[in-house]
């Protein structure tokens, strides 16, 4: 006789983000990141994109309706045990999200990805949402994870080597997060790839990986801050939660696969 326990539930874990037809960055490399990590993922969508290998061909954004209604069916039966933002679009869907994540417990982890520009230089968040992002968004952060394009948006500065990251990185905590993870991935002389985690309690730590002689990297941004939101879920704490994703986008990278004629995705059954 085999007397099977009840499953438990996985933990929870909602992302906020705009969809790639591709499959290689946004909902899907979330949701492919939550599966992996052994949470339960679950989406808002707040945009469609058309989308392939070479760029962002064209996209919509939701009505603001639409998002609200499902993060309230998401988080009024199911509820949620951390939260991710990536694309948002618009002014308008920037602050509907920061209001719906203002109605969370506090205690609930929020990892915002400020999504602005594709690695292929297809905006994907208008420079008018800026100020919602900055002022809204961003004070109920949990961990913040700009790359150099998006620290540049967000604070004016220009950073081009690792002095200047850790200048961008306290900038960035004066707006509110508790937590900022500036990406030093685009930083081309650097034989490594370096992130810099600062924390408001005034903690910091170096993050690196070895750079892999890969262009495939569709979706990594994506991939980083749903690793980070799928392991707060699991109970670590942010620093661990942050190497942990740092170490799975890296495996990520080093198995991303050639896909259409332009870059392909990081891959998730590494
Ligand atoms: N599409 C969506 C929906 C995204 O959220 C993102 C990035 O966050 C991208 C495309 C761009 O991905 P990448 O810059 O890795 O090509």
């Amino acid at each position: 006789l085999i007397v099977m326990s009840a499953p438990t539930a996985p933990p929870r874990v909602l992302t906020i983000a705009g969809s790639d037809s591709g499959g290689g960055a946004g909902i899907q490399a979330d949701l492919k990141t939550m599966l992996a990590l052994g949470v339960h993922g679950m989406s808002a969508l707040t945009a469609i994109t058309a989308q392939n290998s070479v760029g962002v061909q064209n996209f919509w954004p939701l009505p603001i309706e639409a998002v609200e209604q499902q993060f309230r069916s998401v988080v009024d039966d199911i509820g949620v045990d951390a939260v991710k933002t990536g694309m948002l679009a618009s002014p308008e869907l920037t602050s509907a999200v920061a209001r719906l994540i203002g109605t969370l417990d506090p205690r609930i982890p929020v990892v915002v990805d400020p999504v602005s520009v594709s690695k292929h230089g297809d905006p994907l968040l208008a420079p008018e949402a800026l100020d919602a992002l900055r002022d809204e968004l961003l004070p109920r952060a949990t961990v913040v994870t700009p790359n150099l394009d998006e620290v540049r948006l967000i604070t004016g500065l220009d950073v081009r080597g690792e002095d200047e990251m850790a200048s961008a990185a306290e900038a960035l905590l004066v707006l509110g997060p508790r937590w900022v993870l500036v990406k030093g991935g685009h930083l081309a002389a650097e034989p490594e790839s370096v992130d810099l985690l600062v924390g408001s309690d005034g903690t910091s730590e170096w993050l690196r990986a070895p750079r892999h002689d890969n262009r495939h990297t569709h979706g990594t941004g994506c991939t980083l801050a749903s690793a980070i939101a799928s392991r707060l879920a699991l109970g670590d704490d942010v620093p661990s939660a942050v190497r942990a994703a740092k170490e799975y986008v890296t495996g990520g990278i080093a198995a991303g696969f050639p896909l259409g004629a332009g870059i392909g995705p990081v891959d998730h059954g590494w």
